[in-house]
């Protein structure tokens, strides 16, 4: 996996590292042994802990049997581990209670600019009580406790590296090298609908007059190309499918074809604007074509062309509406504004608010707000309990943008009902300004490490 987030594990010798390395690879690659430095190498692997994944440095290799110099080797690994992590766990053991070594240990960390958290581990049963409150000493704060090889404490441990292992997503989108820097990258906009819906005109229209089209761009694909211009100083790639200009073929031929064009674009598009007749009102087809541009993960907007002649403006266009909520029952409040290509009107709206769709559509919610919010979500309505079991839902987390989606862990989450997922869905995008941007949600159990 590509640029996994990293762990590092640290701690004076016999603290139970490669116990902890263990259980979060799960598989036996380094050794355990009762015996002071039996594991010999700095082992790496990937991870999972509850579903996060990231890569984990365990820094068990500066233990032999040269006790004299032990700090200066340990210091190094230690150092050079914490140097390329994005978290460190600083492991003590709380049988043991915190030993000189232990405090040189956090001496060293005092400085890093890497978070450290603090773990007791060996925290099973009463034996570690005591270590646990000296480890406060430490100046780490409480620290986390964990038994690496009972496997408790595992969630807690999931709670206190989840923020940190956000880092990357969390990152204000400045750096321009940033993939995510989307609002410097041209609006990546679509056009689709049926023959004769209007579109070339559309786009003819856009590309008109006090409009700067700074060249085509050929060979997005076969049968595409994209159009570069701006509209008020923002860049936008406007995707044209080349069915748009084959307008000799005939007419039972161009029904297909239309779909077929319609996936090219969606393909390549961020935002897709399905364009609808006025004079026509709105078809099957036209739903066909809406929900592959969901299904794709795509930001829609509707926008009824042909405004001009409408007739019965305002019952055509709630009608419309309402087919569309009936009709698309995994979006609410799509967007649906009214435009004329012939006379111009309602396109710098169309615009407007492709940018702003956008911008949902690219949105991210951090890890706390988000959890604030989850709380209330589910005191306001509590998730059943079906069979007399409760589902114990415990986190969100936004895994992922452009489109939106979600993790929810939790217990028994496969037995959540759809209504209760389609309740949070509607929620996070009501509440946490995703619009009618397509919002994934995905459940997933915690696995405990130990029960494998
Ligand atoms: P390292 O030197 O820090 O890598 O420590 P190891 O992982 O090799 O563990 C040292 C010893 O502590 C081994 O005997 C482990 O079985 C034991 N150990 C590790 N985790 C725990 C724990 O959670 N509870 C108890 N009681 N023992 C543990
Ligand atoms: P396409 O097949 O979707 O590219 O549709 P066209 O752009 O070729 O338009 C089909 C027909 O609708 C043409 O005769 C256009 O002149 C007409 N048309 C397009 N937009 C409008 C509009 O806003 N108002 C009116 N009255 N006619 C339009």
């Amino acid at each position: 996996m590509p640029n996994l987030p990293v762990v590092a594990i640290i701690g004076r010798p016999n603290v139970g590292k490669s116990t902890l390395f263990n259980r979060l690879v799960g598989k036996k690659l380094a050794l355990v042994d009762d015996r002071p430095g039996v594991t010999r190498d700095r082992r790496e692997g990937d991870a999972t802990l509850i579903g996060l994944d990231f890569r984990v440095i365990d820094t068990a290799g500066y233990e032999d049997q040269d006790a004299a110099s032990l700090p200066g080797r340990m210091r190094q690994q230690t150092e050079a581990a914490v140097a390329q992590a994005d978290v460190a766990l600083f492991l003590i053991d709380a049988r043991a209670g915190i030993v000189p070594l232990d405090e040189e240990i956090a001496r060293w960390l005092r400085g890093s600019t890497t978070p450290i958290v603090l773990v007791a581990n060996k925290a099973e049963g009463r034996a570690g009580e005591a270590g646990i409150i000296e480890a406060l000493a430490l100046g780490f704060g409480d620290p986390v406790q964990l038994s690496a090889e009972h496997g408790e404490g595992m969630g807690e441990l999931f709670e206190a590296l989840l923020p940190h292992l956000e880092r990357d997503e969390e990152a204000p989108l400045e750096e321009p090298e940033d993939e995510e820097f989307y609002e410097q990258g041209p609006l990546k906009l679509a056009i689709i609908g049926r023959p004769n819906a209007g579109k070339s005109t559309l786009i003819n229209k856009m590309l008109g007059e006090d409009r700067l089209i700074t060249g085509p761009e050929a060979g997005i694909t076969r049968d595409s190309i994209a159009i570069d211009w701006t509209w008020e100083g923002r860049p936008v790639r406007l995707i044209d499918t080349a069915g748009m200009r084959k307008k000799a073929l005939v007419q039972d031929k161009l029904e297909k074809l239309s779909v077929a064009d319609a996936l090219h674009a969606i393909d390549f598009a961020e935002v897709v604007v399905l364009l609808l007749d006025a004079t026509r009102g709105l078809e099957a087809q036209d739903l066909r074509i809406a929900d592959v541009a969901l299904q794709e993960g795509r930001a829609l907007i509707v926008a009824i062309n042909k405004w001009d002649v409408a007739e019965n403006a305002s019952s055509l266009f709630n009608g419309i509406r309402s087919a569309l909520e009936e009709g698309l029952s995994q979006v609410k409040g799509l967007p649906v504004l009214t435009v004329s290509a012939a006379t111009g009107k309602g396109i710098d709206t169309l615009i407007k608010v492709a940018f702003e769709t956008r911008e949902a559509w690219s949105r991210r919610v951090g890890t706390g707000e988000l959890n604030r919010w989850f709380e209330k979500a589910v005191d306001a309505n509590p998730p059943p309990a079906p069979g007399g079991k409760r589902i114990k839902l415990r986190y969100l987390t936004q895994a992922k943008t452009r489109p939106p989606g979600f993790v929810l862990f939790g217990t028994r989450v496969d037995q959540l009902p759809m209504s209760y997922q389609r309740y949070l869905i509607n929620g996070i995008r009501r509440d946490l300004g995703f619009g009618a941007v397509p919002v994934r949600l995905t459940l997933r159990a915690p696995k405990n490490p130990f029960d494998r």
